[in-house]
Order: C-alpha cells, then sequence, then structure tokens
C-alpha cells in the first residue's frame, strides 16, 4: 500500500444524475478539463458515456480528440482554446464543435479546404470577463464573417457562447443582458444560433434563467463545492475521490505516512487540518517533501490507511482550500500525477 488517489465512480454517476436533474431541461455538458480535473480522463469519459453524457467540455483540441477516443463518434465535443489555423483543422477533422471567440480563427477557417461536413461553430462573446471572446463592438462583423462561412458551407452556426464569473449577481445579470443582446442581434443578422449556453456549475444550479440549452458543469460534477458557497449536502452532490495514505513508521506520539507536498499537499496545510485514521480525527503536524507527520492513536501501527481528504475523510477539497484562501479544483487539481489513480467498482490501478 501506499499513496493513492481513489475514485469512486459510483458516487460520480450519482453527481451525473443530480447535474441532470439541477439544469434541465437544459442539457449537461460534463467539462473534463485538466484531465477531467484530476480524476483521470479515460475513467470518467467511460463512465459518463455509460451513464448518457452526450456533451463534453474539452477545453483544447488535443483533450478533444482523447475524449473522442473513448467517447465515440456520436459524442459531441466542444472545445474552446483552438491554438490557430493548424488546430483548427485538427478540431474539424475530428468533428469537434469549435468554441470560437477571435474574429482571425474565422479567416483561418475561410483559409481551409472546404469540410465534408460544415465546421460546427459556437461562437463566443465577451461579455465582461475579457479572458477571449469577441467584443461586442465587434460582433456585427464577426457575424458578417461567419454569415459568409455559412453561406459556402464552410460553417454551421452551432452556438452562442460565454462565460461568466459566478462571482456576484449583479455582475452576471450584465454578461447576461450583453448575451441577450449579441443573439438579438445574430438572429436579426440572419443567424439563429441552434443552441446556447453561458452558464458554469455554480450559475447553472442557483439561477434557472442562465441555463439556456446546455450547462458547462465540471466541479459539480466531481462533488467539489464552491469554496464560502453552499455545502453538498446543500447542492445534492458529494466527493468522488479520496486522496489515501498509508502509516510508514510509528513513534512516541505520532506516525509518518507517506504522502507530501511533492505529492500535491499544499505545505502552508501543516498544523491547519485532521486526516482520518483508524484512531479517528488526527491532526497533520508536519508536511515534508514526501512524507508528513500525523499525530498518533492507539495501537498505531505501520500499514495503518489515513484518508488525507476527500471521501470519508475529515475535510474535503473545497474544506482543505479555504484554509488557504484557494477554491477546491485548486487542491484536486494539485494531487501530482505520479500518485496512482484507482477506480471502484472493479477498477485497475492506473499509473498515469
Ligand atoms: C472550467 C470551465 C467550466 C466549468 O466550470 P465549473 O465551475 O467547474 O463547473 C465551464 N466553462 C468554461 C469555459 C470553463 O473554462
Amino acid at each position: 500500500m501506499s499513496v493513492e488517489y481513489r475514485v469512486d465512480l459510483d458516487a460520480f454517476a450519482r453527481n451525473l444524475t443530480r447535474v441532470r436533474e439541477a439544469v434541465a431541461p437544459a442539457q449537461h455538458m460534463l467539462v473534463v478539463k485538466d484531465d477531467a480535473y484530476a480524476h483521470g480522463i479515460d475513467e470518467i469519459v467511460r463512465r459518463a458515456t455509460a451513464e448518457g453524457v452526450s456533451w463534453f467540455g474539452a477545453f483544447d483540441v488535443e483533450t478533444g480528440r482523447a475524449v473522442r477516443a473513448v467517447a465515440g463518434p456520436d459524442a459531441r465535443i466542444f472545445v474552446w482554446l483552438l491554438g490557430g489555423a493548424d488546430d483548427l483543422a485538427a478540431g474539424v477533422a475530428s468533428g469537434l464543435d469549435l468554441g470560437i471567440g477571435d474574429e482571425a480563427l474565422l479567416d483561418d477557417l475561410a483559409a481551409l479546404p472546404t469540410p465534408a461536413a460544415p465546421a460546427r461553430v459556437h461562437l463566443k462573446i465577451d461579455t465582461g470577463l475579457h479572458r477571449n471572446g469577441i467584443r461586442p463592438e465587434r460582433w456585427g462583423a464577426a457575424l458578417e464573417r461567419l454569415s459568409d462561412l455559412v453561406a459556402a458551407g464552410t460553417a454551421r452556426f452551432e452556438g452562442l457562447w460565454s462565460h461568466i464569473a459566478e462571482a456576484s449577481d449583479a455582475d452576471d445579470d450584465d454578461a447576461r443582458e450583453i448575451f441577450l443582446a449579441a443573439r438579438d442581434a445574430a438572429v436579426e443578422a440572419g443567424l439563429t444560433p441552434r443552441l446556447s449556453h453561458l452558464a458554469a456549475s455554480a450559475a447553472g444550479f442557483a439561477r434557472a434563467s442562465f441555463r439556456e440549452d446546455l450547462v458547462r458543469v465540471g466541479a459539480f460534477s466531481y462533488g467539489i463545492r464552491p469554496a464560502g458557497g453552499p455545502g453538498e449536502p446543500e447542492l445534492g452532490i458529494e466527493p468522488i475521490s479520496a486522496l489515501t495514505a498509508t502509516v510508514t513508521s510509528v513513534g512516541a506520539d505520532a506516525v509518518r505516512v507517506d504522502v507530501g507536498h511533492l505529492h500535491g499537499l499544499p505545505s502552508a496545510l501543516q498544523g491547519r487540518f485532521s486526516v482520518a485514521t483508524p484512531g479517528g480525527p488526527r491532526r497533520v503536524l508536519a508536511i515534508e517533501p514526501t512524507w508528513s507527520i500525523v499525530e498518533g492513536w492507539t495501537d498505531a501501527e505501520p500499514g495503518d490507511e489515513v484518508t488525507v481528504f476527500g471521501r470519508e475523510g475529515v475535510a474535503s477539497a473545497t474544506d482543505l482550500a479555504e484554509l488557504i484562501d484557494t477554491i477546491g479544483e485548486e487542491i484536486a487539481l494539485r494531487v501530482s500525477s505520479c500518485v496512482p489513480r484507482r477506480y471502484t467498482p472493479n477498477g485497475p490501478r492506473s499509473a498515469r
């Protein structure tokens, strides 16, 4: 035994059911960027496909192709980081849904050899985050370009989308106004998107008017609640994973376990949280590169297992995040790729 990241795929399936219920009648797009928030993209996509998830949010073309390989030809796979003409061509060839937030990419698309099937374009309006997206003052020009592509059979106007901060309802409301105005302008220009999508986990759960046709849900699908927000029971979700470690030696008042900051446990958490042990919750006294020191318990012995965080632990990823002013995703993403993932039910242990 040694340090492991355990992923309970049945718990994941229960979250998927819950997310689907919460965003209905909109569809759930499962966001799988960052190796499915470090849970391992292959197993996550395989189970999600078996559970009927048909939309995936894959971030970039490389990830999109990885999803395609597991999810099969019918899955809809949305990517929104396109690095230029070659990337765009690869995305079109893999039948991906392309999130385009840059006019230059429309030119790149026009310059491609006419694809066998029109490229599925989701045009992004910048509603205030300024990450990327077409600025409102350029929206009309972008629509004209898209119109030409649609007329030439090169593109289909599949979606209109944006991303919002989900930090304040008032800011999100302003963003939504810009979004709706962009859609009106498109319809007026003769371009009606088949789908609209705006919200991620938080607004998708809390605000019906933001759900549109699709809600891009990452965090809540994996049972990661928002820092400073509602708890898991209130949201109806559960953590799907746990970081576990093993006692390697026992001292007078403390034990050593084989997880440290090189495995992804932030040193700043030292002395600030408890792990679940066979003797009950015990405080983590020190975090070293490859081991930690934990308060001891009666009859502790080498080979005993502790749950550092997550399912059946004392703290969730977000509980730990709140101690050091970050978000649960950050704690999950830090779990090093050198930590083997183990999947239940009946999943193999896999080194990545
Ligand atoms: C990460 C991301 C999401 C998912 O956000 P969560 O809060 O994890 O649900 C949705 N849309 C975009 C564009 C993203 O980058």
